[in-house]
């Protein structure tokens, strides 16, 4: 099953995806870390994206595509992927169907507000980049990586002002993307109207449109 995640920031996208992976067995695919797996291994590609990176602009999509397509075609996503954190415009959307047919797109709907309360309770690990929340999933320790006993901190990016100025450009983004798939009858939604619903809650709403979607192909 070739699968789509979309979301605002700090809808949950990562978390569901990597359940999903292991749920559905087909990999899931994150543009960000794919780009930063690249830079690492200094391929000709790697540099170029770099060069991107150091400037602080963003990497043009034509070699995101690059970058996708190469992935795509590997043997692991025969029968499938899970993509998280892209597409997130129009033209990217268009570009992979260029490169893959999607089967089901899933719109994590969350309000603006509880984005902004999540994100803002949001902790980094310094050391090993685990995620924790203030309010839902707190560390053992206070500030302290229960993994790693690395420092907790608050990124840059999830501080409240900055937050909503990424929800905005999210939605001016992305709402045209929701309708093109919904156009396609590829689009399901799944609502998270509360910020104290468990992350396992609202995976088995996704699960549930997984497993009929598979359903559906398996009769087709
Ligand atoms: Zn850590």
């Amino acid at each position: 099953m070739r699968v789509v995640l979309l979301g605002p920031p700090g809808a949950g996208k990562g978390t569901h995806a990597s359940r999903l992976n292991v749920n559905l067995g087909v990999p899931h695919i994150s543009t960000g870390d794919m780009v930063r797996e690249e830079i690492k291994a200094q391929t000709e590609l790697g540099e170029e994206i770099k060069k991107y990176s150091d400037r602080g602009v963003l990497v043009p999509d034509e070699i995101i595509i690059r970058l996708l397509a190469k992935r795509l075609r590997k043997p692991d996503c025969q029968k499938g992927f899970i993509l998280d954190g892209f597409p997130r415009t129009m033209q990217q959307a268009e570009a992979l169907d260029r490169i893959s047919r999607i089967d089901l797109a899933i719109n994590l709907n969350v309000p603006d507000e509880i984005i902004v309360q999540r994100l803002s309770n949001r902790l980094t690990c310094r050391k090993c980049g685990a995620i924790y929340n203030r309010l839902t999933m707190k560390p053992r320790r206070a500030n302290i990586c229960d993994k790693c006993d690395g420092e907790l901190y608050q990124r840059v990016d999830d501080k409240p002002e900055v937050i909503q100025e990424r929800l905005n450009v999210y939605r001016k983004n992305t709402e045209p993307l929701i309708e093109y798939y919904r156009r396609r009858s590829l689009l399901k939604d799944v609502h998270c109207d509360d910020l104290m619903t468990p992350p396992e809650v609202t995976f088995e709403r996704i699960k549930a449109i997984t497993d009929s979607v598979k359903k559906e192909k398996t009769r087709a």
